[in-house]
């Protein structure tokens, strides 16, 4: 599914008071009617009109854990579409996964598609002289002395098809709250000789690498569109894909000088999808979780200036009075795809459940299920 290209650069939220007040009270009303059978998850890069009838909301993980935790008839996932195939992926057949508009897609998870990524694997493992973990009859165990295999990772922001691969060839799936223990999960599979090979995010796989102490030399890019460089590749230890989000490419280093030069004291946070040089000048980085604590945390008075999309710093804001926190780029787009879940969608699938009828219907084909699922319980496996 291609996402739109980002295309807004205010939040505006207008409908008239009067009409927004409507279709609040639809949402109550048809909320209250389906009682327990409806859970609403909520996407922290969601607007507040969304957020305020959600009855979880978190990263993508933690939504994931949410749904798969779920007794639910009905998951209404307002978040982007990987994350509704994921919910879909996670819970039981009984139970069905809505989205409020379904072309609310990722544009980074558009950026690796299977038959590119398959292309890439296929010349990895030869050029490379890599084994499959397909091969293996336990790929979930350590790699032996000797052996040298290629380990896929892919951030759960990939369509499912993308997981199974990852789930089939012995990999495994990673959040930005838990890349880390995952890439050491991955490095333990591939062995000393061995290779991960990371997608879509080039961004967290090598900002989450350098932090666990490896070096810039030790990772080599892949981009689809370009010649592969095979002196990088044969001596990289992680293959980072080509890949990065519209939002958060945006944050720069300049953008915390000038916050600096203005609040000599201020805190800064960088989600780790921002590029390294930014990640670097923070004062910390990490998953949208983790930028929730990490402003709890900050004392009274303090000045926070975050890197990541506008609604959570704005909520975040109005969270914590006593704190003053801004986005890091005064004239930040919101996620566009994340923002075309408008509580008129939301409150359209809602009365449609009501009335017995399931529209916007995410379902993942069995096959697929079955080979993703194995990447996702991997991953809450190691984070558990
Ligand atoms: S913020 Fe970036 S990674 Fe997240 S859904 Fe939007 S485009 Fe995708």
């Amino acid at each position: 599914m291609q996402s739109l290209p980002l295309a807004i650069c205010s939040i505006n939220d207008d409908e008239s008071d009067a009409d927004s007040e409507l279709t609040r009270q639809r949402i109550l009303s048809a909320k209250q009617q389906l009682g327990n059978k409806v859970m609403i998850l909520g996407h922290h890069y969601q607007r507040d009109s969304i957020v305020e009838h959600a009855d979880e909301t978190g990263d993508s993980f933690l939504l994931a854990r949410k749904a798969a935790d779920s007794k639910a008839e009905y998951i209404v996932f307002c978040g982007v579409h990987f994350m509704a195939e994921s919910a879909d992926i996670l819970t039981s057949n009984k139970q069905k996964v809505v989205m409020p508009n379904v072309r609310a897609g990722c544009s980074m998870a558009d950026m690796a598609d299977l038959p590119d990524v398959e292309a890439c694997w296929n010349e990895l493992l030869n050029e490379c002289q890599l084994d499959d973990p397909a091969t293996r009859e336990n790929p979930d165990s350590p790699a032996g002395k000797g052996e040298a295999f290629l380990v896929p990772v892919t951030y759960m922001n990939s369509s499912a098809d993308l997981k199974a691969f990852v789930g089939y060839h012995g990999g495994v799936v990673c959040t930005s709250s838990n890349a880390a223990g995952v890439l050491e999960w991955a490095l333990e599979r591939a062995g000393e000789n061995g290779k991960v090979l990371f997608f879509p995010d080039q961004h967290l796989g090598r900002n989450t690498a350098l932090a666990m102490g490896y070096q810039e030399e030790d990772m080599a890019v892949w981009n689809p569109m370009a010649q592969p460089d095979w002196n990088d590749l044969n001596t990289s230890k992680f293959v980072l894909w080509h890949g990065y989000c519209s939002v958060h490419q945006r944050f720069t280093v300049e953008q915390i000088d000038n916050l600096r030069k203005e609040n000599p004291d201020a805190l800064v946070i960088a989600h780790p999808e921002c590029e390294r040089a930014v990640v670097d000048a923070a004062d910390a980085s990490g998953s949208t979780e983790m930028i929730r604590r990490f402003v709890a945390d900050a004392p009274s008075g303090a000045v926070i200036g975050v890197g990541t999309e506008i609604h959570l710093v704005k909520r975040l804001d109005a969270q914590y009075p006593d704190k003053t926190v801004v986005c890091l780029d005064p004239g930040v787009c919101p996620c566009s795809t994340m923002y075309m879940i408008h509580p008129a969608f939301l409150a359209d699938v809602l009365e449609s459940l009501v009335a017995g009828e399931v529209i916007n219907q995410i379902t993942v084909p069995e096959q697929i299920t079955d080979d993703a699922i194995l990447a996702l319980n991997r991953m809450l496996s190691i984070t558990n």
